[in-house]
């Protein structure tokens, strides 16, 4: 079986870390000149930016106001040789208790416009929580995003992960998503094939240096009655089996084929496991509770343990859906350019119809 410690963790050698901190104040410095209206929380504990309320300080996150705005601040980030990371609500994360001295996260927080296109399609900007976007899609009597509606995630972060929900998939309401290219800090629009959705993946999840900034959704027409019924019903669904009065990432693993990955760790006689603050919820095994107090370490060892023994018990090897993150993350690795049409920003799709939300 592979290693979760294997996969995820690239630790940098010294003189290697010792140049992205130097790069890094120098980027800091210059966006404080360049952008000095823009929120720059520094040390931010990331407790205080996820679901898991797990987490040390980054060493620098960023707020900006609208996408021009973040537009400015990655080329500043690109000249200082800095690749940023995006956040979005935190629901998909755990962050090191350590911290992530190298790290400048961007936080989507601020991007929530959110229309309806002349043709009927749906536009959301990346901060976009996916629970206001399935209300505004139920609002203007089109259906396909009720599965989404619980959902705690926003727009981007949704479509780099695929999220999905009772039999429901972003990937089949995304018409087209606008990205910003890092490395070549250019505007990308690429329709819903060159996104290669897969289960819980995509493109951009897949390559990183993406940023994604807005996304159109085309949906069916329906009736607005039965679409709120329809909420309602998988929210209660929700209520019902999840551990929503507890911190969490959501489901911990991702589902194995021809298996349920809840099913197995349950069999495995895994439900109400503990390291530390960190559980195997008993309510659904598929998640990873923190009952207070629990540190990602916690939350790390539990979730080897878990694989192990579902492996041991069951032959199943399970893949973390969480997003693990080490101390010294970084995103220098880029994979090769996107396949896409190149759009400009004036371009973008649906600009000048952006104070048409009701
Ligand atoms: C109680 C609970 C229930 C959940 N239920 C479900 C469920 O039913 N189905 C499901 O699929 N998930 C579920 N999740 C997990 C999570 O909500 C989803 O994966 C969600 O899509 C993550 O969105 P986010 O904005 O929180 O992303 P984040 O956690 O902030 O980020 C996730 C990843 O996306 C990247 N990212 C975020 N925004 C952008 C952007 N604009 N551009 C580029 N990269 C970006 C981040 O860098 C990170 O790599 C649940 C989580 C919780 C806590």
């Amino acid at each position: 079986m592979s290693d979760i410690e294997q996969k995820e963790i690239r630790t940098a050698p010294e003189e290697e870390k010792e140049r992205c901190r130097e790069n890094l104040e120098k980027a800091i410095a210059a966006v404080k000149e360049a952008l000095p209206g823009m929120t720059l929380l520094e040390r931010e504990p990331m407790s205080a930016h996820c679901s898991f309320r797990i987490g040390g300080p980054a060493r620098a996150l960023a707020v900006p106001e609208d996408v021009m705005s973040l537009a400015k601040l990655c080329s500043i980030l690109k000249e200082n040789h800095i690749a940023p990371m995006m956040l979005g609500n935190g629901t998909n994360i755990l962050f090191p208790d350590e911290g992530l001295p190298l790290l400048f996260l961007v936080s989507t927080e601020k991007l929530q416009k959110l229309f309806l296109l002349p043709d009927g399609a749906l536009y959301a900007e990346a901060g976009v929580p996916l629970s206001r976007l399935a209300s505004f899609a139920q609002q203007n009597g089109l259906a396909g995003l009720e599965f989404a509606s619980g959902i705690p995630g926003t727009v981007g972060g949704g479509t780099i992960m695929n999220a999905g929900a009772y039999g429901g998939e972003l990937k089949d309401a995304i018409e087209s998503v606008v990205c910003l290219y890092v490395p070549e800090q250019r505007l990308y629009e690429l329709n819903n094939e060159q996104c290669a959705f897969a289960y819980r993946t995509s493109l951009f999840k897949r390559m990183g240096g993406c940023l994604i900034l807005s996304v159109v959704f085309r949906l069916e027409k329906g009736e607005g009655e039965t679409i709120a019924a329809k909420m309602r019903e998988l929210n209660e669904r929700r209520r019902d089996k999840q551990p929503l009065d507890l911190p969490s990432a959501g489901s911990a693993f991702k589902r194995p084929e021809g298996h349920y990955a809840a099913a197995l760790i349950d069999e495995a006689g895994l439900k109400g496991y503990t390291v530390g603050g960190a559980q195997v919820s008993e309510k659904h095994a598929g998640f990873v509770v923190n009952r207070g107090g629990a540190s990602s370490h916690d939350v790390y060892e539990l979730m080897m343990h878990v694989r192990s023994t579902v492996y041991r018990e069951k032959g199943v090897e399970l893949e973390p859906e969480i997003i693990i993150l080490p101390p010294d993350y970084k995103l220098e690795d880029f994979g090769p350019p996107v396949k896409g049409n190149r759009v400009t920003f004036n371009e973008a799709p649906g600009e000048e119809n952006a104070d048409k939300e009701n």
